[in-house]
């Protein structure tokens, strides 16, 4: 079975194509870019007229909840949420219940995720369940298809475990991925530090939380030479410091989510517990320092750190409210409305960090879209308007603050290893 995509502009960000171009897949793989391909008898044809042909999206950080909590999500729901997102590949976070922390447990997330539509790369933890006491063994880990390592939802507070997990990691070559947060600091604070905690009366959580932490890792990253990644960068401080470590030439990379370019914490506010998320939402001059972050590529990468929660958890108390936001489904329309239209990001710059920047990190031979490379593609409209409502929102869990907004780019196919796993036609 052959499909041909027609008539789609096609962006490469790893070649830097930007043009008029047809693809035709077959089996697994990309067996041709050109021009103008003929449609032969029996081939799958998709009209990509309007649309921008991407290679998959990755999103190198989603939580599933399995196992543990499959009453919220699952790691093949999950999957279709991701695929109706326009993603191909994803890596879960190994924070559940028990903690990815053993070669049997990557690998039941590996067997889960085959009877799923799309790519599922673990995470496995930094260190065993979770405890920040003892390095978890990477080697095997890595053997059962770990792809990299994180406490994500917890810092490693330890230095030193910090530094023996760089200096462990390195023999492999696979990157630290730290939630960088000083617990001391962040002291049960609930949203940002400043003016309009103090006008809602909430304890604040300093910025100085997130930069310290990633201060430290860039030092312990330069006595180890290991790789750092920093998830969810989300104040201007910390690009600062991420900006000088890597003119430095320190292993580090880093990532940031939609709500941090697209948000302040003055939406605390108006859609309360909806808008609480670790790293808390920051102001506007941090917003406009991580779009700058993005434009400059002093971040590398967009994950969605998609997080659900039971909207009857979800609207507690704010105080009592669990931290974090659903993510799949709002990205391509932020990232396409927020940095392609708004701050006048080319589909390079802003495709880039979901494409072949976080495949680069993670070494997984993804995110090319070029002949011979494996067919996981992604069709956009970007000028085709999404509204986000309860229809829109697939995930059993509908905790995002962007319900109700109408945003600009609809993903209109995505097909994985070759196969159509989404379609809105
Ligand atoms: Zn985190
Ligand atoms: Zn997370």
């Amino acid at each position: 079975m052959k499909i041909l995509i027609k008539n789609g502009r096609v962006i490469n960000p790893a070649s830097r194509t930007d043009a008029r171009f047809d693809v035709l897949i077959q089996d697994d793989r990309i067996a041709d870019i050109a021009k103008e391909i003929p449609v032969e008898e029996g081939d799958g044809v998709i009209d990509a007229s309007g649309c921008i042909v991407l290679p998959g999206l990755i999103d190198m950080h989603v939580h599933f909840r399995e196992p543990g909590r499959e009453d919220i999500e699952t790691i093949i729901g999950g999957s279709r949420i991701a695929a109706k997102s326009g993603f191909t590949s994803v890596c879960t976070m190994p924070n559940t219940n028990p903690v990815i922390d053993n070669q049997a447990l990557v690998r039941f997330i590996r067997l889960e995720a085959e009877k799923g539509p799309i790519n599922v790369f673990p995470v496995a933890t930094i260190t065993k369940g979770l405890l920040g006491e003892e390095i978890s063994e990477m080697g095997e880990l890595i053997n059962a298809g770990a792809v990299a390592f994180s406490d994500d939802g917890m810092p490693v507070m330890s230095s030193i475990l910090m530094r023996r997990a760089l200096e462990y990691s390195r023999m492999f070559d696979i990157p630290v991925c730290v939630h960088a947060e000083d617990l001391n600091l962040s002291d049960d604070g609930i949203m940002n530090e400043g003016v309009n905690s103090t006008l809602l009366g909430l304890k604040g959580i300093p910025r100085e939380s997130e930069e310290v932490m990633i201060a430290r890792d860039v030092l312990l990253t330069r006595l180890t030479r290991g790789r750092l990644h920093v998830c969810h960068v989300s104040s201007g401080g910390s690009v600062e410091i991420i900006r000088r470590a890597k003119s430095d030439g320190i292993g580090i990379t880093c990532e940031t989510a939609p709500h941090y370019f697209s948000l302040t914490d003055s939406a605390v506010g108006e859609y309360l517990a909806m808008a609480k998320m670790k790293p808390p939402l920051r102001t506007e001059e941090d917003r406009r320092a991580i779009i700058e972050g993005l434009k400059s590529g002093v971040i590398d990468v967009i994950a969605t750190d998609h997080a659900p929660h039971p909207l009857n958890e979800k609207m507690q108390e704010l105080e009592y409210a669990p931290f974090g936001i659903i993510g799949l489904e709002t990205a391509v329309p932020l990232i396409v409305t927020v940095l392609v239209k708004q701050n006048g990001f080319s589909y390079h710059e802003a495709f880039e960090k979901v494409t072949i920047n976080p495949a680069r990190i993670l070494k997984l031979k993804r995110g090319n879209l070029s002949k011979g490379e494996i067919a996981d593609i992604t069709v956009i409209d970007p000028d085709k308007k999404v509204r986000i409502d309860d229809a829109f929102i697939a995930s059993k869990c509908k905790n995002t603050p962007f319900i109700g907004m109408e945003l600009f780019g609809s993903v209109e196919y995505t097909i994985c290893n070759g196969n159509v796993v989404h379609t809105n036609k």
